[in-house]
């Protein structure tokens, strides 16, 4: 099945184009118009959504579960046309994009059976004590309720399972919100076949149209309106961290400051303990090399910084590693501008005396080929840059003298989407003094494996202090990030027949 974008909006129900085209970047295939987005659109598709929230807000949690499985539903019968233009627009392999698409689908089924167990709810009750002294307790009763319609900006790396229909919009339709999808340019047209499915859900249910809009981008003046517009109470975002920090000083600056929830960059720090240096170095180089280059790097869990015990291990390590990264070859980049910022972020590393090259290569046009160094913890402390981020597979060895240096190194870290224990069981007590400050420094914590691949589950945790997000409490991956989009409200004193729904009974 060929899949010929129309290359319009979806504004609460209706397909609009405007004046202005922009065309695609695809790595492969056809290249295809896209109307430009405008800020009129974004105060149509909120005006909407504001509408929407009055009944979608208010409706039963089963309506919105079959809501959610209807368009789980309505992927999969689109299911080959996603994978073709999704991998034509982003260079993913079909088998990535097919992986992607039953994340996608299995998350949206996932946050369908959290909603009906309820739990979520957090319902509280303390029942009144008329005949307290010296004044009566009345009853309470506590419920979370949605917050109003959702911001959501697509993620450029994961064109299904962090876009349209990922994980921040699933998340905020299971709570109750209307979602305002602001597209990312890089996969245009896998965002309007994933909005057509939703579309299609939105009529099966019987909904108001005003539930969804996806709002294609070409301008910066769509973004900011999207977040400055006051109908919109809260922002999910993956991207990063100049743009994230942007929008979310926007977010801060309104009139009604609004939470941003933005996922923004990290390094994912493996320390890598002695003993179990001394059993594998060379497997966990191996091990490194796969994680660093797989999806060409693309992964805001990526490992790019290895913190080693300067010694004959660590040359293993690093050996097994650099040739590990040898066989890779090159990879085609999500955007052009991707690829750019790869380059820029090896110059960055090659511009400085502090960083020794393992093993470096040529990278052009869209294509990035892997690239390997070294630094010494010293170096690492005193220069903030060798800590940001490189979108791709570049992987920094940071060298240490011993494990009380590594504790001094982990202690200047940033914050982090996670953070990676390579432990045998004689490394306990270097593992002790090491996790109090790493579960200080990321969301999540994990012991021998490679922090690429995360689970959408009940207790995964896909965040972390600033800048691995902007809001360490929350988390944009499994079932616990829909309490982004609730707020508590307490019920003081009510009749059984005034109490929300899902506190009756
Ligand atoms: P991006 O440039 O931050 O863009 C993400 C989204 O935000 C796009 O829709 C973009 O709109 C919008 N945006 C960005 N800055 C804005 C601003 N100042 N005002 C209004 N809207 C704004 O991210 P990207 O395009 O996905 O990739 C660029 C870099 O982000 C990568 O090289 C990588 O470093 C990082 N990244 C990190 C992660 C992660 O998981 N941590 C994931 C993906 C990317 P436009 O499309 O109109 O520009």
């Amino acid at each position: 099945m060929t899949f010929t974008p129309h290359g319009k909006h979806l504004i609460a129900g209706e397909w609009v184009a405007t004046e202005q085209t922009f065309q695609s970047e695809p790595a492969t295939g056809p290249v295809h118009s896209f109307s430009v987005g405008t800020v009129d659109l974004v105060n149509r598709a909120c005006e909407a959504a504001e509408d929407a929230f009055w009944s979608y807000g208010y409706s039963s949690r089963e309506e919105r579960a079959l809501f959610l499985e209807a368009i789980a539903d309505e992927i999969e019968a689109r299911a080959d046309a996603i994978t073709q233009i999704g991998s034509q627009e982003t260079g993913l392999p079909e088998a990535r994009l097919q992986g992607e698409r039953g994340r996608t689908t299995g998350q949206l089924r996932l946050f369908a059976s959290h909603i009906r167990k309820g739990d979520y709810l957090d319902r509280r009750f303390d029942a009144a004590m008329p005949d307290r002294k010296p004044a009566p307790r009345p009853e309470l009763r506590l419920v979370e309720r949605p917050i109003g319609p959702v911001a959501v900006f697509g993620a450029s790396n994961f064109p299904l399972a962090f876009s349209t229909a990922g994980g921040d919009t699933a998340a905020a339709l299971a709570a109750g919100c209307p979602v305002v999808v602001k597209g990312h340019s890089a996969h245009p047209g896998t965002g309007e076949i994933v909005a057509e499915a939703v579309a299609a859900a939105i009529a099966k249910c019987g909904l108001h149209p005003g539930v969804f809009s996806l709002i294609q981008g070409g301008r910066r003046d769509v973004g900011t309106a999207l977040v400055q517009h006051p109908f919109i109470k809260a922002v999910g975002f993956t991207g990063s961290l100049a743009g994230g920090r942007a929008l979310f000083d926007l977010c801060a600056q309104r009139p009604e400051p609004i939470p941003f929830f933005g996922e923004l960059g990290s390094v994912n720090p493996m320390f890598l303990l002695p003993e179990a240096m001394a059993a594998r170095a060379e497997e966990l180089g191996t091990g490194w090399a796969g994680s660093l280059t797989m999806g060409a790097g693309q992964f805001c869990t990526n490992p790019g910084i290895s913190v080693v015990i300067d010694g004959p291990d660590a040359d293993r390590y690093t050996a097994a590693a650099k040739a590990g990264l040898e066989k890779v070859g090159a990879q085609t980049m999500l955007t052009d501008g991707i690829a750019k910022a790869y380059r820029d972020g090896k110059e960055r590393f090659e511009s400085r005396n502090s960083v020794t090259p393992v093993y470096t290569t040529e990278s052009a046009d869209r294509v990035a080929n892997p690239n390997l160094y070294e630094t010494t913890a010293e170096a690492y402390l005193q220069d903030h840059a060798l800590g940001e981020e490189v979108f791709g597979p570049l992987g920094l060895v940071v060298r240490v003298a011993d494990v009380d240096e590594m504790v001094k190194l982990a202690k200047g870290f940033e914050g982090q989407l996670t953070t990676t224990l390579h432990m045998d069981a004689g490394d306990l007590d270097d593992a002790l003094k090491l996790r109090p400050i790493l579960e200080r420094k990321a969301g999540r914590v994990m012991v021998n494996g490679f922090p690429t691949g995360v689970e959408v589950v009940d207790s995964m945790v896909h965040g972390g202090p600033y800048p691995a997000s902007t809001n360490f409490g929350a988390t944009s991956v499994g079932t616990l990030s829909i309490r982004r989009f609730l707020r508590p409200v307490s019920y003081q004193n009510f009749p059984e027949a005034l109490l929300p729904e899902d506190l009756r009974g």
